[in-house]
């Protein structure tokens, strides 16, 4: 899937659960860094290409990009599974505690922002063509509906013109259905 409908997928997630759940408590500060959190995790596991959207919207990331992605073994590999959800976990989790000190927001809070961005990256890419290698490293690509040729291609027509409006199409129903609910988390968190 394309940068673009990854970032838009993070944010469909966090619609949704801002939407239908009960949100714990969060200042302005904390929700702006939990939001940019959750859009760069949804474009997090792509960092395994040259390519993935995330390095491109780095100072240097092309060149970092070139450095680092094949140390993920090649694209949709690690990244894309259980085990690189973990440690993705892992290695956020130390680096938010790192920067706790000089950054001061709710770190637990960005960090599941982050986590259910990634998870979206996930989920979204296991409709494409190719699936995603949950199991990882069992060399198995696992993609729903099974048979293939039902899935679609990166970036193609069914990417741009369906799944792209669809997730539009969720985010405005669920704002219009649950516009109470969201209405209250902003007013009740957000001070
Ligand atoms: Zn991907």
């Amino acid at each position: 899937m394309t940068g673009r409908t990854h970032d838009l997928a993070a944010f469909t997630a966090i619609t949704y659960l801002v939407a239908t759940s009960t949100m714990p408590h969060m200042s302005l500060p904390t929700a702006f860094v939990a939001f940019s959190a959750n859009m760069i995790g949804g474009l997090t596991p792509d960092i395994d290409q040259p390519t993935g959207a995330l390095w491109h919207k780095m100072t240097l990331g092309t060149f970092l990009g070139k450095l680092v992605a094949p140390l993920f073994g090649g694209h949709r590999f690690i990244s894309h599974s259980i085990l690189g959800l973990v440690l993705f976990g892992v290695v956020s989790k130390l680096f938010l505690m790192l920067i706790s000190g000089v950054l001061l927001v709710d770190m637990n809070v960005v960090w599941w922002a982050f986590m259910i961005g990634v998870v979206s990256h996930l989920v979204t890419d296991t409709f494409t063509h190719d699936g995603v290698p949950w199991l990882f490293p069992i060399p198995v690509r696992i993609g729903i509906p099974p048979i293939k040729a039902f899935r679609f291609h990166t970036g193609g027509i069914i990417e741009k013109g369906i799944v792209f409006p669809g997730f539009i199409l969720l985010n405005l129903y669920l704002f219009y259905a649950y516009h109470q609910h969201i209405l209250e988390f902003f007013k009740n968190n957000l001070k």
